[in-house]
């Protein structure tokens, strides 16, 4: 049936039009909070919610959660903007619940006015210490049964800054004996004396979470408000916060919960992330090395790999770890179709073409990708001295090397067929130069029979004339334990990978390299998908490795 291939969050929300519900007010929202940098975890959401927008043809609100000026920064709202819209989504209406500060206060004070709120001067300690546990209730706060004049009073100092913060709260009055520790009259309101990066100073009281959350989707008449599973015992707050303001004339919104992403060999949490970046373990959030969209972009992740990846880890209502092999997977599909293959050297060693003529250099053509016959080819510079890739040679070697040897022949990509012929060695017996010889008929494409000639392998190169030295990074994992923050004995920083960066300042590169630019994705032949690093200038070419050509995981 059609049903099955929709994921259970799609199928209450089909359950909801089969019953009667509008399709025309369904209604999404993504809802992050600007305290650091999305993650790909966050990425799931997104396409969750901007994917049902789309499915329905229903507006997403992209909705800053900026109810804590401790934590909250515009850098963050502009790079989750920037992230959101780099992949591919577009949102209704920027919306930020601090644009309902007022309202929120409004309603709050409604609240208490109905006996429904009160303001607690105990201490914190105090508070938990009555909150009783689950299988016990709790006891009633000294302040419960004040009366309204003194709650409002109270609140209204609260909000006009005369007290420190933590020596007042405005609370919910719900239910001490709730089995649902979250009703047992949970905190609307503290005091935080911090600017906040858009209202200022304006208050010094902010909202908790729950209160805003489910005011701020009542307020955009977000149909359905989907979170992830350690909210679902939350909802019967959301709901009784509903019950309080609801006009039955407007929709009331619904929370639903699925299952966070978590991925195998990193941290998700933004809290660990940005102790990573503070404390320079990466080079910031962009690193790319960190699971962070943005780091997965410096490092040639295109938005296609990601939404794919989104698509087959699909969205479950159990906690799970994804294995991060899919995601490489999803990127390497999507290069191997659009990549430019160039080729590059990244431990180079001279070989010099004894029969080839000193002076001549001749641009051959080279196919730009042939798994896309539309993508044309374009030209590489060839001459008598080059480099190869000094694991390419072996003077003698069994049957098993599919590269050059002496007395051997190998290819050279979109060029000749060379036979190795000797080797200049220095004192130390280490290998400065390989002399071959060049079958000046075996040219790629040239028609004749030698071009067509089987050798056992073909090989990349550069002409040393022609070539451009340029530094390449290689990335391992972060972390070399699949679940490093799952240890209850140790910091996730223990399992920090010492080796994840390495750093190659002697590679060189075909010339045709030297317009890229950080949107152009390569394969360096034979070697794996490479892209410009943000951090590379016109006289500094940078190349970050994307990801290898098979999965070298395994093995
Ligand atoms: P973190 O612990 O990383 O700070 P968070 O939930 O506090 O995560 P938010 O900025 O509040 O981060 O998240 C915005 C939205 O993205 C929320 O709806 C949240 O549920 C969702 N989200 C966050 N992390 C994940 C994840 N790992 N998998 C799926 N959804 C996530
Ligand atoms: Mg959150
Ligand atoms: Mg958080």
């Amino acid at each position: 049936e059609a049903t099955e291939s929709l994921n259970f969050i799609e199928q209450i929300i089909e359950e909801d039009l089969a019953a009667g519900f509008p399709q025309e007010k369904l209604r999404f929202r993504f809802p992050p909070e600007p305290n650091g940098y999305l993650h790909i975890g966050h990425a799931a959401s997104i396409c969750l919610n901007f994917g049902l927008g789309e499915t329905y043809n229903a507006p997403v609100n992209l909705r800053f959660d900026d109810t804590n000026p401790s934590k909250e920064e515009q850098e963050y709202v502009d790079a989750i903007k920037r992230d959101v819209a780099w992949m591919g989504f577009q949102w209704a209406n920027v919306c930020y619940a601090s644009d309902y500060f007022q309202q929120l206060h409004d309603w709050a004070v409604t609240l208490i006015k109905a006996g429904k709120a009160y303001v607690d001067g105990q201490s914190s300690e105090q508070m938990a210490a009555q909150k009783g546990t689950p299988t016990s209730p709790g006891t009633d706060s000294p302040h419960r049964n004040q009366s309204v004049e003194e709650n409002l009073d109270l609140f209204a100092r609260m909000k006009a800054g005369e007290f420190a913060p933590g020596s007042y709260v405005l609370r919910a009055k719900i239910d001490m004996a709730s089995t649902n520790m979250h009703m047992r009259d949970p905190i609307l309101y503290r005091i935080i004396k911090k600017s906040h990066h858009r209202t200022g100073s304006d208050w010094c009281i902010y909202p908790m979470y729950d209160w805003a959350h489910g005011e701020s989707d009542y307020i955009e008449q977000v149909s359905h408000s989907l979170c992830t599973l350690e909210f679902k015992a939350h909802r019967e707050l959301y709901d009784w916060y509903l019950d309080q303001i609801h006009d039955p004339s407007r929709l009331r919104p619904k929370q639903r919960e699925f299952a966070r992403r978590n991925l195998s060999y990193t941290v998700m949490s933004k809290r660990k992330l940005l102790e990573l970046v503070q404390n320079k373990y990466v080079s910031g959030w962009d690193d790319p090395r960190m699971p962070t969209i943005s780091g997965l972009r410096r490092r040639g992740y295109t938005p296609e790999s990601i939404r794919k990846f989104s698509e087959l880890s699909g969205i479950s209502k159990r906690d799970n770890v994804t294995d991060v092999s899919l995601l490489e997977f999803c990127i390497r599909e999507d290069l191997n179709k659009t990549a430019t293959r160039v080729m590059a050297v990244l431990d180079p060693v001279k070989l010099v073409l004894t029969n080839y003529p000193k002076a001549q250099v001749e641009m051959l053509d080279a196919e730009n990708n042939p798994e896309d016959p539309n993508s044309g080819t374009h030209q590489v510079p060839f001459s008598r001295e080059l480099y190869i890739e000094r694991e390419d040679f072996l003077e003698s070697a069994g049957k098993n090397f599919f590269r050059l040897t002496l007395g051997a022949e190998v290819r050279l990509k979109s060029a000749y067929i060379i036979k190795a012929e000797s080797v200049v060695k220095d004192a130390e017996g280490n290998i400065l130069e390989i002399h071959a010889t060049c079958d000046m008929d075996s040219k790629s494409g040239s028609g004749t029979e030698a071009s067509t000639r089987k050798v056992k392998g073909t090989l990349h190169w550069v002409s040393i004339a022609h070539a451009i030295k340029a530094e390449v990074r290689e990335y391992d994992r972060l972390f070399s334990d699949e679940a490093p923050d799952a240890h209850e004995d140790k910091n996730f920083l223990e399992f920090l990978n010492p080796n994840s960066l390495k750093v190659n300042k002697e590679a060189y590169l075909e010339p045709f390299l030297a317009h890229a630019t950080t949107a152009d994705k390569y394969q360096f032949q034979r070697l794996g998908y490479f892209v410009l690093d943000s951090d590379a200038t016109a006289d500094r070419l940078i190349f970050n490795k994307t990801v290898g050509l098979k999965d070298s995981w395994a093995k």
